[in-house]
């Protein structure tokens, strides 16, 4: 089970310290503490394995910890899609800082849900992966964010959390505006409990549930 609300499991093919060292990151200060994570392990037929073997409905987040569209590789990727694909019960969401990168997937499947990751600070590579997006995850909102455009069906609004870093670093304004961002483009939005006292304010105000998730619709 994940602590990830928004996914039911999460599965790192590729394990160590990620290239893009997000200042955040908890696997980076799990790796720095323990002095961990300088050589990168792979893991892919683990990943292989539980995609295929579930049963019950599962979704999945591969590459919590890794973002394994970093450095991306073709072969991999088509495989790890591929794979889902031959099993109705998994549902594979995939996020990543580099979605230019999602043009070397071959395929793609109703299963799988594409995603790129902005916090309003640190660069995101789209450069061409504009049109391939279903989501846009806007966690950490480190500072306001103007959401490019792109084929993106839903947005996930996140605060910062963990030791030190209260949520109340990410003021209501940045949500709101965000927000209607989204709502104008006609997205579905999904806030974390991170930032659950801004719900019910913004629900009001917007007259939206701001808890749909694109793969909660099944079909
Ligand atoms: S992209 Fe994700 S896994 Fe990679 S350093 Fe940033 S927070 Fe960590």
């Amino acid at each position: 089970m994940s602590k990830i609300e928004w996914c039911d499991r999460t599965l790192n093919p590729i394990r160590g310290l990620c290239p893009h060292e997000c200042p955040y990151c908890y696997m980076a200060k799990i790796h720095r503490r323990f002095g961990t994570g300088q050589e990168t392990t792979e893991h892919w037929n683990d990943v292989y394995d539980a995609l295929l073997r579930v049963r019950k409905p599962t979704t999945f987040f591969v590459g919590s910890a890794y973002d394994i569209f970093a450095e991306p590789s073709l072969h991999m990727h088509e495989i790890l899609l591929f794979s889902a694909f031959k099993n109705p019960a998994s549902t594979v969401i995939l996020l990543t800082k580099n979605p230019k990168a999602y043009k070397f997937l071959a395929n793609k499947h109703k299963r799988s849900f594409l995603g790129a990751s902005l916090d309003g600070k640190h660069y995101t590579d789209f450069n061409g992966g504009h049109d391939l997006l279903d989501f846009i995850s806007v966690e950490p909102l480190l500072a306001p964010v103007k959401l490019p455009e792109t084929s993106a069906r839903a947005l996930i609004i996140g605060g910062l959390t963990g030791h030190g870093s209260p949520y109340k670093h990410t003021p209501i304004e940045w949500v709101d505006d965000v927000l209607k961002q989204a709502l104008d483009s006609g997205m579905k939005v999904f806030i974390k409990d991170n930032l659950k006292d801004y719900m019910a304010p913004l629900e009001a105000k917007y007259g939206v549930s701001l808890r749909q998730l694109l793969w909660k619709v099944r079909g």
